[in-house]
């Protein structure tokens, strides 16, 4: 059985030892929030889904999180439970019009903890008009100021493309995550990421750092272990030992607008999100990491992996 196989042999589905990961504690470092971007210019790959989860999973440790809708398509707003349509203010107006501030247009999301920045299809057209801003990089980054101490953590979910609202979102962030899936020529598309990541660290955000590649939509296939392979081989460390397996789970907790961890709370798919949610904390605030516990749910640590892998 796999869970036998795995404990014994040590290694996660990336293939290298699994690390333990400790329960966080209270963040470690004062100030304004860690902020990052989940970033990739293909759509389907799980930016959204991974910012709604890995928010929630980051909230339920205690973190104050705010998800910054970047993505005129509205759908992160969608998958907490807030339409895009019964909108009146959307970041829009925070970095456009100027007729709202960033308090107003933030709103609590059902997870205790968490709230929403929320966009809508309005945002499509701030791509255009930004562009004869004098300081249009930094126009993101501006909207967020005014609220940056009031969280730890702020995640801001990236539209499919390289344009200006990303150069936005990566010149605001400190550090960017890319979700990939496990697919052929997932990884074509990253050499142009990596470009841009790069001009950014050059021009307007020598701070920006890869927080890590997460590997979604994995299935126990040759094919996607193949790929697996070759995205470690590509991004060796920065890829998480965190593998979020392709599951229907997801498609159904976007139509119930509510987090993995609301939805099957006990559910594998929920408990590999906690576990990268332990492991972006080990990278972001190494100190707040505790010694390695149960999680709140009571499963083993080598079991949440192994059984998300067999139950896919
Ligand atoms: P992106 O934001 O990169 O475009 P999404 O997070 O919206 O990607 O995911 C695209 C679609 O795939 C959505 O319908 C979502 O429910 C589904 N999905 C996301 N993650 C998974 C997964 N691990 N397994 C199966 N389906 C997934
Ligand atoms: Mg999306």
């Amino acid at each position: 059985m796999a869970a036998s196989r795995k404990a014994s042999d040590g290694l996660g589905p990336t293939g290298r030892p699994l690390p333990e990961f400790g329960v966080p504690g209270p963040r470690t470092t004062s100030g304004p929030a860690d902020i990052i971007a989940l970033c990739n210019q293909k759509g389907g790959v799980g930016k959204t889904t991974t910012t709604i989860n890995l928010g929630a999973c980051l909230a339920e440790y205690g973190r104050r999180v705010l998800l910054v809708d970047f993505d005129p398509q509205g759908a992160l707003g969608a998958g907490v439970g807030i339409h895009p349509h019964t909108l009146e203010h959307t970041i829009y107006d925070v970095m456009i019009t100027g007729d709202a501030t960033a308090r107003e247009v933030i709103r609590p999301t059902a997870v205790p903890g968490m709230d929403l920045m929320p966009a809508n299809i309005d945002l499509s057209g701030a791509e255009l008009l930004l562009v004869s801003e004098v300081g249009r990089e930094q126009s993101l980054m501006r909207a967020l100021r005014p609220v940056r101490n009031d969280y730890d953590v702020i995640l801001i979910d990236c539209q499919p493309s390289l344009g200006l609202l990303t150069v936005n979102a990566l010149t605001a962030a400190q550090w960017v995550m890319i979700p990939l899936e496990c697919e052929y020529f997932s990884l074509r598309g990253v050499a142009l990421l990596q470009d841009t990541i790069r001009k950014i660290q050059e021009r307007t955000n020598p701070d920006l750092e890869l927080l890590g590649v997460l590997p979604t939509m994995f299935d126990r296939t040759v094919h996607a272990r193949d790929v697996l392979g070759r995205v470690v081989e590509a991004f060796g460390d920065k890829v998480f030992h965190t593998v979020i397996s392709r599951t229907v789970k997801f498609p159904e907790t976007s139509v119930a607008g509510v987090p993995i961890t609301v939805y099957a709370p006990t559910s594998a798919p929920a408990r590999a999100y906690r576990q990268l949610a332990r492991e972006v904390l080990a990278r972001v605030d190494p100190a707040s990491i505790g010694p390695v516990a149960a999680d709140p749910d009571g499963s083993e640590r080598d079991g949440p992996d192994a059984e998300q892998l067999a139950l896919g």
